[in-house]
């Protein structure tokens, strides 16, 4: 049976490797000048290729859909994923958060393995060609136009990744290919990104470690987070504040932009509640009365957030310490637990690691990825609206949609 592959990123490749091995005839068309682009900057560049853990931990850092990647993940398990690049030579470590990488430290040596499994095996991969179209005739798909060639086939595999890092040939295509057959496209947005936010001029380099960082919408907390973040020149980053705009997708418009009094909140402290910190700061003033309030709190947090605090608490940051009020101070501890940036939007798709939304999982059978309206044409990879948390889950999914597929055509 012949098999036209579009696209050789994680999912395409290890799906065209898989069902070259099985036997078929496999075309792999990529139009980059060479295979797994973004797979090559993952991890910057160590590639966190998977996670360690148990299918119920994995698909509790699944964002969107997890109860559909049941059976994929279930087949294609993190452990099975590690034995697979071990069978391919490729040694493996695994590090804090149970991220799995190439002991080398290398995203190439992933790139370079999936790349060979699927040429030794057989599959005619053809660069630098970019498919244009997806032919179908009686509900079944028969060919794939590329912008070089037609190519006859029982079996299309869409495997054209999301829409984040465009440079690496993710522009969508996928989802323009779905909607003309008709498939349910859900407005593909950003997650994993930094989000823009106002009042964080002055701050940018900062990182904070240990904080508390929250979505608030309408007073509402949405999610949290605990761990580390950045300031950024237009906002805030990091570690939790990529985890936090991955669970508020639904809170912003198509555009990505958060409705009027949405606030990212950092509890500076959050292993002190509101009377232990106060305890805290009356002891500092104690021991330094004389001093200003803010050299104070130097003592509590960097030096750069010092004055931030105090302009939020309303407080000037040269005033002297001992002759701040219990209100002037409770604000000040106030500011301390909930220091608060308005949040404007998510930053642009195109920062982002992964998409959110795509290819509606409803067009999709969860058991081979096959779609329900078109016969012969299997969906896997980042174009399918499932998302993960950062922590090698996102490639895990990759794969293990991709071997779904290897799985049904056996
Ligand atoms: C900076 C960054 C770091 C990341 N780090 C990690 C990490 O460490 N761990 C993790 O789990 N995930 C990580 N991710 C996410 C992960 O890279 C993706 O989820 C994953 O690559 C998706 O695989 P895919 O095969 O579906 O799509 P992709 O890897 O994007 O591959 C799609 C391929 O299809 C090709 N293509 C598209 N349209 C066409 C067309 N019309 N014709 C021919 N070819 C086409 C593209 O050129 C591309 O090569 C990271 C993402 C980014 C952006």
């Amino acid at each position: 049976m012949r098999a036209v592959v579009i696209g050789a990123g994680a999912a395409g490749l290890m799906c065209a490797g898989g069902l070259a091995e099985a036997g078929h005839d496999v075309i792999l068309i990529e139009k980059n000048e060479r295979v797994g682009k973004k797979l090559f900057i993952t991890g910057k560049g160590r590639c966190n290729l998977t996670n360690d853990c148990d299918v119920r931990t994995f698909l509790d850092n699944v964002v969107t859909n997890p109860k559909f990647l049941n059976s994929a993940i279930y087949g294609f398990t993190p452990a099975d994923c590690m034995a697979f690049f071990n069978s391919l030579g490729v040694k493996l470590k695994t590090e804090r958060g149970n991220r799995v990488f190439p002991a080398s430290d290398k995203s190439n040596d992933i790139v370079k393995a999936l790349e060979k499994y699927a040429l030794s095996n057989g599959a005619d991969l053809r660069l630098e060609e970019r498919v244009t179209d997806i032919n179908v005739a009686n509900g079944s798909v028969n060919a794939v136009k590329t912008d070089k060639n037609s190519y006859d086939c029982e079996v299309v595999v869409l495997a054209t990744g999301g829409a984040t890092y465009p440079a690496t040939g993710s522009t969508g295509d996928g989802y323009g290919f779905a909607s003309k057959l008709g498939l349910n496209v859900k407005n593909p947005t950003t997650a994993l990104v930094p989000i823009i936010a106002k009042g964080t001029e002055g701050l940018q380099g900062l990182s904070l470690k240990n904080v508390k960082a929250s979505f608030v919408s309408g007073e509402k907390c949405v999610a949290s987070d605990f761990g580390e973040m950045l300031f950024t020149h237009t906002g805030v980053s990091g570690p939790i504040i990529l985890t936090l705009s991955s669970k508020i997708g639904k809170y912003c418009d198509k555009n990505s932009v958060f409705p009027k009094g949405s606030y990212i909140q950092i509890d500076l402290k959050p292993a002190l509640d509101f009377q232990t910190l106060d305890a805290r700061v009356q002891r500092e003033i104690a021991s330094a009365p004389k001093a200003s309030v803010k050299t104070v709190l130097y003592t509590l947090m960097p030096r750069s957030l010092a004055p931030k605090v105090l302009e939020r608490a309303g407080i000037d940051e040269e005033f002297r310490a001992g002759a701040i009020s219990k209100k002037q101070r409770e604000a000040l501890v106030n500011t301390i637990k909930g220091l608060r940036f308005e949040a404007v939007k998510k930053d642009k798709i195109d920062f982002g690691i992964i998409t959110q939304g795509g290819i509606d999982v409803s067009e999709i059978n969860p058991k081979d990825m096959s779609c329900k309206k078109v016969k012969g044409l299997y969906v896997i990879g980042e174009v399918l609206d499932v998302d993960a948390l950062t922590g090698g889950f996102n490639l895990q999914i990759a794969f293990a949609t991709a071997k779904a597929v290897v799985r049904a055509l056996l």
